[in-house]
């Protein structure tokens, strides 16, 4: 059986970006989840807070549940409850320092409060702890890719997948950025009253 290899993380951290080398690096199917959601017409609703599709979490992984593919596929998505557990092979999680998601986030013109969703879920590690919890911890492996080179992350990633690699980086945003979070997210939560 042909597997998923899944690619999350909160949105900005590089997903996309790494995912398509990968993808053809290892010659696998590239699938974003968010597009096949609006080719499979699994898109039910538009977040106008978050300026984001509401996809059909049901509707996707049963999609993928039934596919055939010739190739292993990666999946880049942040929404991995739409991922069938028992299809996939591993999880890579990417993690960015919230200092730097934040810059990329402004830059990609993102309003204050998307913004600031986005970075608290990083700080808080939750695409991680969502991936644990669907797919099992045995499966998700974890990486920092803030002072990583792409060429580095797709030769980790590629280990991941084809050696079994196991690789968890222990990532602690708090704890290593002490008082300079709690400036972070000081503007950030100020950003959201001025708009
Ligand atoms: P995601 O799919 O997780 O939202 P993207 O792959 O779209 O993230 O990347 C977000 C932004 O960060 C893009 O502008 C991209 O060019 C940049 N980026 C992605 N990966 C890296 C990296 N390893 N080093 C530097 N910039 C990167
Ligand atoms: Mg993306």
């Amino acid at each position: 059986m042909k597997s998923i290899i899944v690619v999350s993380g909160t949105p900005g951290v590089g997903k996309t970006t790494l995912a398509k080398l990968l993808a053809k690096r290892l010659n696998f199917n590239y699938i974003h989840i968010g597009e096949l959601a609006k080719r499979i017409g699994a898109v039910i609703g538009y977040d106008k807070e978050r300026k984001a599709d509401i996809i059909d979490i049901k509707k996707v992984s049963k999609h993928l549940a039934g596919l055939k593919p010739d190739k292993e596929i990666i999946a880049d998505t942040h929404v991995v409850e739409a991922i069938p557990p028992e299809k996939v092979k591993k999880v890579i999680v990417l993690r960015l320092d919230p200092r730097k998601l934040y810059e990329r986030l402004s830059e990609r013109g993102y309003p204050a409060d998307k913004i600031a969703e986005n970075v608290e879920s990083e700080v808080l590690g939750t695409c991680y702890i969502d991936s644990v919890k669907h797919f099992g911890s045995d499966k998700v492996a974890q990486i920092d890719v803030t002072e990583k080179s792409i060429e580095e992350l797709i030769e980790i990633a590629s280990r991941i997948i084809t050696e079994n690699l196991r690789y968890n980086e222990d990532i602690d945003w708090a704890e290593k950025l002490g008082n300079n979070l709690a400036e972070l997210l000081t503007k950030i939560a100020r950003a959201r009253f001025h708009r």
